[in-house]
């Protein structure tokens, strides 16, 4: 499913600035605040607009950052992805390769970073890991980049598999749901009105 300029042109501007009012987004992206309401909601119910956040510069808490990778089995990768998600100091987490972990990692100073390596020590799954300490940080930008023409790819409703092409919209209850193919549409829709009736 394609974006249309107006959709990356309004997240763009809420990804600088998520308190821009509708009014100011329709003002520069050249459409009525209706539509910009309307496109911001829909944007929301695919799930491509998380959320709207606040940005703490985390240098005035003159807190330590560290980069982490982390070496397992393969067969542990899910065990120690699981178990450091958990942790509240882990700001971002990924698997790397296939087979290692990758964090960055925010403490509040040398002891906080001594407890938190104790804390690794403990976990079994971990063979080995290896840090960095990050002494300046120069560029930290929102991971998604938006370009012309942008695709978006939505789980569907049903099977949760990937839509690559245009799915199936369903409107229910004023809402769109995407389902990946007719199929799918008709059992969700069965299994929609089974749950509402229920619930009545
Ligand atoms: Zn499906």
């Amino acid at each position: 499913m394609e974006l249309d300029p107006v959709d990356i042109k309004i997240l763009e501007l809420l990804q600088e600035n998520g308190r821009l009012s509708f009014r100011d987004l329709a003002k520069r992206t050249g459409v009525t605040t209706p539509t910009v309401s309307s496109k911001v909601e829909h944007l929301e119910n695919m799930g491509l607009i998380e959320g709207f956040t606040v940005v703490i510069d985390p240098e005035m808490l003159d807190q330590l950052t560290i980069l982490l990778d982390i070496e397992c089995k393969p067969s542990d990768l899910k065990a120690v992805l699981d178990r450091m998600e958990g942790e509240k100091e882990v700001r971002e987490l990924y698997a790397v390769d296939g087979t290692k972990v990758h964090a960055k990692v925010t403490l509040r100073d040398q002891n906080h970073l001594n407890g938190f390596l104790e804390t690794l020590g403990s976990i079994e799954e971990i063979t080995s890991y290896k840090y960095h300490t990050v002494t300046r940080t120069v560029k930290e930008a929102s991971r998604a980049v938006l370009h012309d023409g942008q695709n978006v790819v939505v789980n569907c409703y049903y099977c949760k598999k990937p839509i690559y092409d245009n799915p199936v919209k369903l409107k229910l209850d004023g809402k769109d749901h995407y389902l990946c193919c007719q199929s799918c549409a008709r059992l969700y829709k069965e299994k929609y009105d089974r749950i509402k009736a229920e619930a009545d």
